[in-house]
């Protein structure tokens, strides 16, 4: 049994709707399928959820709920009409108005782009439509509760034939709407996925699957056909963003293959992510290439901090976290030498201000010999099973850097030896991702 879950493009308009449809019912095996709120129609269209944010915005600075909901209301209604459907949405907007015009949650009104799409499929598929928030829990302090929800979801699902199950959000002990991260939807596929213990979880976007790297940065970027579970973490979270990379978690236990698939090209096989290269349904696989992909982001931050015998004083690198953690950031690597140490930090969650608070608080902690800020810098993430039997492969990386006279600002590899991590200056940014692919990849 297999849990289809569509992305925004794939639910973007009627048409794209009916694809879906076609794709749901040329495979039986498909027994749930989880949809997003339709997605841009085109490139400089709105999503639907985009809406939503905005509506909750305009109702904010004064604008009647009617009014504000309008664009929203107007983009379902032309689905259902163009699908055919004698779906009456007028009274789930009135009672969605009515909860806004209470004071309703800005998570509760995003929520509805998800609610409504998958009220629509359901009609169209003639299927039961199953809410997540009886099925997606979420605890007091609005973290994801996977115990409760996979008890709660397997009973309720279990009893269910079929099924269209709205994306991106659940419930709290006290009945209010929760979301996840934007992209969440590909969460709620995987939860629904795991719940059923289905023997695939079939994720239907845009896009025939992962590349090995950006094919905005590198033009004939090659597609990965096999990629592991912690190779899609370390890709995904480095920016390779198919799919959200907490989507792993509830498919892991019961070891469920993810199957990337483009709506708009069902032909194209995809890429298969699976627990490991070695087994899946009992044949080995995946014939070992030297590196799986290579992803990386611009605009990070590092703080340099230097201390001669920083290596033997207590507590040194706990007291610079702490400053960290109490303005609420977390950091992304701590490249450490004896007497240095330095945070890099995601540079879109920095102000100015921020960061010289961040320096003056880690002076009076620990009064280093020296401490500086390096803006500006690009993080790359090499990522493979590959690299860990291969010896040389760490020069091939520096090699092919060197050779295209790029400047390695700072170097990290995970102890899994699933990765290396360089930082390089956000100007150095696509000629380093070019080189490493013609040296890694092309060959
Ligand atoms: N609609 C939500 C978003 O745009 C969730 C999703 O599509 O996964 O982020």
């Amino acid at each position: 049994m297999k849990v289809a879950k569509f992305g925004g493009t794939s639910v973007a308009n009627a048409q794209c709707i009916s694809r879906v449809k076609n794709i749901i019912l040329s495979d039986p095996e498909i027994r749930f399928v989880v949809v997003s709120a339709p997605g841009k129609r085109e490139k400089d269209d709105t999503k639907i959820t985009d809406l939503l944010y905005k509506c909750y915005d305009n109702v904010r600075y004064g604008t009647s709920v009617k009014e504000a909901f309008k664009p929203v209301a107007s983009r379902f209604n032309a689905i259902v009409s163009e699908l055919g459907l004698t779906l009456d949405l007028e009274s789930e907007y009135e009672s969605i108005r009515q909860h806004v015009g209470h004071g309703a949650s800005c998570d509760y009104l995003v929520s509805r782009g998800e609610y409504l799409c998958a009220k629509i499929v359901a009609c169209y598929l003639g299927w039961e439509f199953i809410d997540a928030s009886r099925l997606i829990c979420f605890d007091e302090d609005g973290m994801f509760d996977p115990e409760k929800t996979e008890a709660i979801a397997s009973k309720l699902l279990g009893s269910a034939q079929n099924a269209v199950i709205p994306g991106f959000y659940g419930t709290t002990p006290d009945g209010a709407i929760k979301t996840f991260s934007r992209g969440g939807s590909d969460i709620s596929g995987a939860i629904v996925a795991g719940a059923v213990n289905a023997s695939v979880y079939e994720n239907w976007t845009d896009v025939d699957g992962f590349m090995r790297c950006d094919p905005r940065v590198v033009e004939d970027s090659e597609l990965i056909e096999m990629l592991t579970y912690k190779e899609l973490r370390e890709l995904s979270y480095m920016g390779a963003n198919v799919l959200h990379p907490d989507s792993i978690f509830p498919v892991r236990k019961n070891d469920i293959p993810i199957s990337i698939r483009n709506t708009f090209n069902p032909k194209a096989k995809g890429t298969l992510i699976v627990p490991t290269t070695r087994f899946l349904n009992g044949i080995y696989v995946r014939k070992e290439t030297f590196i799986t992909g290579i992803a990386g982001k611009k605009d990070f931050v590092g703080i340099a901090i230097e201390k001669s015998m920083m290596n033997s004083e207590l507590g040194f690198g706990r007291r610079i976290l702490n400053v960290i953690e109490d303005n609420g950031l977390a950091f992304e690597h701590i490249p450490s030498g004896i007497d240095t140490l330095t945070v890099i930090l995601d540079g879109h969650k920095l102000s100015e201000e921020l960061i010289r608070k961040l320096v003056f608080e880690i002076e009076n902690v620990c009064s280093p010999d020296n401490i500086h800020v390096i803006r500006d810098l690009a993080l790359i993430a090499i990522v493979g099973h590959g690299l860990s039997f291969r010896p040389g492969a760490a020069a091939k990386v520096f090699g092919s850097l060197a050779a295209a006279n790029v400047n390695i600002k700072m170097i990290d590899q995970g102890s899994s030896e699933l990765n290396i991590i360089i930082a390089v200056e956000n100007k150095d940014y696509e000629k380093a991702l070019n080189a490493l692919y013609d040296g890694l990849v092309r060959k």
